[in-house]
Parts: C-alpha cells; sequence; structure tokens
C-alpha cells in the first residue's frame, strides 16, 4: 500500500493538476490537504480580505468536488513544516505532493519543507500546476531573464503555448481520516462585518464556474476582445483573473479552450488574449527573477522619488472621493466587486502615483487587500508599470488624462453613472469633468452638495508631476 498527500495551495481545482494526478496515478490512498498557516499574517505581502473570502468559497467549493469522488479536503491549522512532518512520521506517508508557488517567501518555505520531508525518507515532487512555462524555462541566449515584454512574449510562443491539459481523476482512493482536520468555517476567513454582499451578487466561486465563464467568453466577447477589452462598462474581458490566481482553471486550460472555439485559427480578439495571458507569464517571470521587486521598484532611481504622503488624499482614494468621476467609480467598484477593470486600473493607478504623487505601494497595498484576484506577480507589476519604474514600464511622462481616459472609453458614461450615481443627472458633455458645469445647469445645486470638487488640479498636478521626477532623472 502506498500513502500519498496532495498539498493543495493556489491550484484549487481537480482538473490538469498535476500534483493530485501524480498521485492517483502512484498511490492506493491520497490525502488531499490544505493547510492554513496563522504565520502567513506576518508576511510582507499577506492575504488580503477579498482574497481570503475567495478562498473560503473555493475551498468548500474543492470540498464538494473532492467528495464527489469519494474523498474530501482535510483541512489542517498551524504550520505546515510541522503539520507535514507530523503527518508523514503518524501516517506513514511514502510521498508527498504539490504544485510550485514563485513567491520569495513561498519558495523558502517550500524548499525547506522539502528538505525536511527527503531527510525523512519521503519522496517529495513539485510541478507547474499554474503557469504556462517555468520562470526559468524562458530566458535569453545568454541565460539572462527578460525585462521586457515583446522578446518574452516571442520566446514564449517559441517554446509552445500548447501544452495539454488533463482531465480531473474520476475517483480518488479515499483515505480513513483520524479526525483532526477541521472546517473551512474554522478559517474564519470570511469578513465580520458583512460587506461582502456585492461580492455575492457578482461571483460563483467555484471550478465549474470558471469553465463556463471561459466556455461563455471563448464563444463570443473573444472575437470583439482587442475592442472591446478597453471598455469598462461591457463584459469585454474573460473576467478569469480571480479563477487563475486560486488555481481553478489553469492557463494549459485556457489556451486549449481558445484553441478549440478557433479551429481555423485565432482571430486578432484571441491573439490579442492570449497576449494577456502572456503579461501574466512575464509578470511571474519577473517575480522570480527581480523578488525584490515587490517592495522595490525595479528601476531603481525611483527610490529617490519625491513621494507625498497625505493620509486625507489616500483615503478620498481609497473610498472613491477624489472628484474625478472615472477614478471614483473604478475605486468603488473595487469595493463592491473585488474586481476593477483593467483599463480603469491603470487610470486610478496613475492618478494615485502621478497626480497625487503618493508611492506605487501604497496603491499596491490596497488593491491586495480589496482585491478578490490580487495577484502578487501581476499586482506588482501593473503598479509598477504604471508608476514607470517597472518592467518594460510607461515612461513616466505618459500621465494618464482622466477626463480624456473617460471620454474615450466611457462616451455614453454608463460605468460611470452605474457607480456615481450622484453624477447620474450630468449631462454626456460634462459628466467625466463635472466642475465645468455652467452654474444655471439645473443639476449644478445637486452635484456641488453630493459629490466632491477634484482633489487637485489635473493640469497643475501634471506638471508638478514631471518636475518631481526631473529631480531623479
Ligand atoms: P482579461 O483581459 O480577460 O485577461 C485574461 C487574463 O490575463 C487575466 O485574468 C490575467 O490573469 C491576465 N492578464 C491580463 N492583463 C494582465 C496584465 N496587465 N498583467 C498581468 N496579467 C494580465 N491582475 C491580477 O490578476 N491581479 C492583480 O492583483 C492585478 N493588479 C493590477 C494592478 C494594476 C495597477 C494594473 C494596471 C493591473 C493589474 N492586474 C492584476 C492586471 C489586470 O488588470 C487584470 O489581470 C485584469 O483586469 C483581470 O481581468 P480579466 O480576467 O477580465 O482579464
Amino acid at each position: 500500500m502506498t500513502r500519498s498527500i496532495v498539498w493543495f495551495r493556489q491550484d484549487l481545482r481537480l482538473a490538469d493538476h498535476p500534483a493530485l494526478l501524480t498521485a492517483v496515478e502512484s498511490s492506493s490512498e491520497v490525502l488531499p490537504l490544505y493547510i492554513h498557516d496563522p504565520a502567513a499574517s506576518d508576511k510582507a505581502w499577506p492575504m488580503g480580505s477579498a482574497a481570503k473570502w475567495w478562498l473560503h468559497h473555493a475551498l468548500v467549493a474543492l470540498d464538494e468536488n473532492l467528495q464527489k469522488l469519494g474523498s474530501r479536503l482535510e483541512i489542517r491549522v498551524g504550520s505546515p513544516e510541522k503539520i507535514l512532518i507530523d503527518l508523514v512520521q503518524s501516517a506513514q506517508i511514502d510521498a508527498v505532493y504539490w504544485n510550485r508557488r514563485y513567491g520569495p517567501e513561498d519558495r523558502a518555505v517550500d524548499q525547506a519543507i522539502k528538505d525536511k520531508l527527503k531527510q525523512l525518507g519521503v519522496t517529495v515532487k513539485s510541478f507547474n500546476g499554474s503557469l504556462l512555462r517555468e520562470p526559468w524555462e524562458v530566458v535569453k541566449g545568454d541565460g539572462e531573464p527578460y525585462r521586457v515584454f515583446t522578446p518574452f512574449w516571442k520566446a514564449l510562443e517559441r517554446q509552445g503555448l500548447d501544452l495539454p491539459a488533463e482531465p480531473a481523476p474520476s475517483s480518488l482512493p479515499a483515505w480513513k481520516h483520524d479526525g483532526q482536520g477541521v472546517s473551512v468555517d474554522a478559517l474564519n476567513l470570511l469578513p465580520k462585518i458583512p460587506w461582502d454582499q456585492g461580492f455575492k451578487d457578482t461571483w460563483a466561486v467555484s471550478e465549474s464556474a470558471a469553465h463556463e465563464l471561459l466556455e461563455s467568453f471563448v464563444s463570443g466577447p473573444i472575437a470583439a476582445y482587442s475592442d472591446h477589452r478597453n471598455l469598462p462598462d461591457r463584459q469585454g474581458t474573460s473576467r478569469l483573473s480571480p479563477y487563475l490566481l486560486f488555481g481553478q482553471i489553469s492557463p494549459r486550460q485556457v489556451v486549449q479552450a481558445v484553441r478549440g472555439a478557433s479551429p481555423w485559427g485565432l482571430g486578432e480578439g484571441a491573439t490579442t488574449f492570449l497576449k494577456e495571458i502572456g503579461w501574466r507569464e512575464f509578470a511571474h517571470h519577473l517575480l522570480f527573477h527581480y523578488p525584490k521587486t515587490t517592495n522595490h521598484p525595479l528601476d531603481l532611481r525611483f527610490e529617490r522619488f519625491p513621494w507625498l504622503q497625505d493620509p486625507k488624499m489616500l483615503k478620498a482614494w481609497q473610498q472613491g472621493q477624489t472628484g474625478i468621476p472615472i477614478v471614483d467609480a473604478g475605486m468603488r467598484e473595487l469595493w463592491h466587486t473585488g474586481w476593477m477593470h483593467n483599463r480603469v486600473r491603470m487610470i486610478v493607478a496613475s492618478f494615485l502615483t502621478k497626480n497625487l504623487r503618493h508611492h506605487w505601494l501604497e496603491g499596491a497595498r490596497w488593491f491586495f487587500d480589496t482585491l478578490v484576484d490580487a495577484d502578487l506577480a501581476n499586482n506588482t507589476l501593473g503598479w509598477q508599470w504604471t508608476a514607470g519604474c517597472g518592467a518594460d514600464a510607461a515612461p513616466f511622462f505618459r500621465i494618464f488624462n482622466p477626463v480624456l481616459q473617460g471620454e474615450k472609453f466611457d462616451p455614453e458614461g454608463r460605468y460611470v453613472r452605474r457607480w456615481v450615481p450622484e453624477l447620474s443627472n450630468i449631462p454626456n458633455a460634462y459628466l467625466h469633468h463635472p466642475w465645468d458645469l455652467p452654474l444655471q445647469h439645473e443639476a449644478k445645486a445637486e452635484i456641488t452638495a453630493h459629490y466632491p470638487q477634484p482633489l487637485v488640479d489635473l493640469s497643475l498636478s501634471r506638471l508638478q508631476a514631471l518636475e518631481a521626477f526631473k529631480s531623479i532623472k
């Protein structure tokens, strides 16, 4: 009899799960294990409140799926190292399998555990469960990592994006539990103050929901992705990011579905979409090769940038009360749903780091706490890119004008009206700059009473940001 453990982490699915598949093929008893480590709250980037909400539901869904296969999820609380060693010693485990993680702290933990378990004579194998290619597989001719996306993407394409996605096992050799596990509820992942109604209305958190979303996206919206992906009032993007973060779907499955839906070759929309999956790969490549970038800019000049600190401004930005309609709409969408459209993420990030001149880490931390897709790799890349201090970043002088961005990407104002109802009676011509509404307009009094004046003058703050940038050039 061979007994193995599958240690689930950010791979909360059954299909295309190399660690699970290996365990099923090689063992007569398999323990699907999730470990909740209270000490993880001391990490530099502890899991945020919105992601914890997602995790709760993802664990429930995983357990339900495991039960359908005749097994169930064993949940333990404590130090992963101690729990795994205890289990190995008390339950005669032959092998422990997991899919790899790429954040600096997670890697250190995994390596230490691997070494300890091996010393105990246990087989330990880790797999690639969350990327198309691992960060060390795509490197330049001289072995150095990439810092620019396009050559990285070309190299990734040359290696091939089509990797087999394996089906879920049809049954799981059950494990006799010793009763030490706890329920998902015992992890206290859900908020004590119920601010999560918007999340419940927005998301269905399960492996099957991820596949339904993917299927509906590749059978329709993907064709217009190149045009619609910048329009925040539409379902023009896949909204797969939280499912990818928690591994309820794998990028291999995503690529397979995209190809499957385009048997006669990829259209422009599908090609652009795959490139975005490529940005996710690039973000993980950077996180792996430049682990300090989670807290330090890749462009070190920015360590000297004269950032401002103004708690009132920061709070107004967080609460969607800046007086700039598209910024406020984005920040309120984020608070309500745990997600924000990519175009708007760039606009709010540019506004915070350039017009308000606040450190990109202030924004990154708020996003990390409030996004259901809070991903250390993608979030770091997104913030450094927008602030102009990261790999292949937008140059600092590219300062988004939120009025022009709003007029271009939300011309009818549907997005702003949805999230900033105070502005519903403002005519389109003024919606993205309501401060210009003439005094005699009937809506002027209403908006003056209910909506803040802009936190900063957009033109002046832009010039001040450019001036500040000169000091570090
Ligand atoms: P789609 O357009 O459907 O793209 C499909 C997938 O490709 C996404 O789910 C995501 O996994 C990946 N992807 C798309 N765009 C990017 C990108 N620019 N960088 C890396 N991967 C990308 N994404 C996160 O997943 N987590 C984050 O914490 C995060 N923080 C961000 C912060 C800022 C300031 C910015 C500008 C972007 C951030 N992004 C983050 C990237 C992007 O905004 C989201 O991935 C995207 O909006 C998710 O929506 P979607 O699934 O509909 O994307």
